[in-house]
């Protein structure tokens, strides 16, 4: 059928491609692409072979009017390098547009290092802000903290390894004390999340930064740090005290 088919592809293993996206990659007319080396992989490894788009950020204006013509009588696919489309990633103005045209837009959805790092944190998952990537300049992400510091939701942050540590210090600064995980290479041989305090953190990574791809997710406001043994023994003394 004709139409736009926003497609999620894996964030590291490829085993994680859902049958419906390789099903539909495999019948795509085109395929709209962030870097036609990535998914030329993707395909090769599902044996597939089909004709590619680029669509970033760099041309999607350009690109955009070409690629909506054609659904009218093609089916375009959506994909990006890894993960969901649209999720810090190109294609909103493209579902947009195709859905001011009238043409038909399907999901087939699948991984997304966002939730994927959601479930390994063991952080309240009821209510969460997705924040992408904070700006890299000093002022301008202090002030990005400063607007959501009162949010009371679990906050999710993609980064890279490079400035973990800073980005860590400045979230400790701007929320104050809070628990956090730190999830990385997920889905990848290396995969970890490794939780603590931000400020903890901040030092852990400050000499040596990680490599890969992260994903920061920090508990939200007045979440009861994890109660320990010293704190047990203390209730314990006191409920002894008022004992008659
Ligand atoms: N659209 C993608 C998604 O659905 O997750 C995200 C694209 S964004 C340009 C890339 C960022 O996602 C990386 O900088 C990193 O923060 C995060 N990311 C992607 N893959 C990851 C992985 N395997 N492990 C941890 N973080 C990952």
């Amino acid at each position: 059928v004709p139409g736009l088919y926003i497609v999620a592809t894996p964030i590291g293993n490829l085993a994680d491609l859902t049958i419906r996206a390789a099903d539909i990659l495999s019948r795509a007319d085109v395929i709209a692409v962030e870097d036609s080396r990535v998914t030329a992989g993707l395909l090769r490894h599902i044996g597939v072979k089909r004709p590619m788009i680029p669509y970033h950020d760099h041309n999607a204006e350009g690109m955009r009017p070409g690629l909506i013509a054609r659904m009218a009588s093609e089916a375009v696919a959506l994909v990006s390098d890894a993960g969901t489309p649209l999720i810090s990633d190109p294609g909103y103005k493209l579902v947009r547009d195709a859905r001011a045209a009238g043409h038909v837009v399907v999901t087939i959805p699948g991984p997304c290092a966002a939730i994927a790092a959601l479930t390994l944190a063991g952080l309240p998952t009821d209510r969460f802000l997705f924040a992408g990537f904070l700006p890299s300049k000093v002022h301008a992400r202090a002030e990005a903290i400063a607007e959501i510091a009162g949010v009371r939701a679990t906050l999710v942050f993609y980064e890279s390894g490079q400035r973990l540590s800073a980005t860590l210090a400045a979230l400790a600064e701007g929320l104050g004390e809070r628990e956090c995980g730190v999830a990385r290479e997920i889905t990848k041989r290396f995969e970890e999340c490794v939780t603590g305090t931000l400020s903890a953190l901040a030092e852990r990574y400050a000499d040596a930064p990680p490599k890969g791809e992260i994903v920061i997710v920090v508990a939200p406001p007045g979440a009861p740090a994890p109660a320990t043994q010293d704190d047990a023994d203390t209730a314990l003394r006191e409920a002894l005290t008022r004992l008659p």
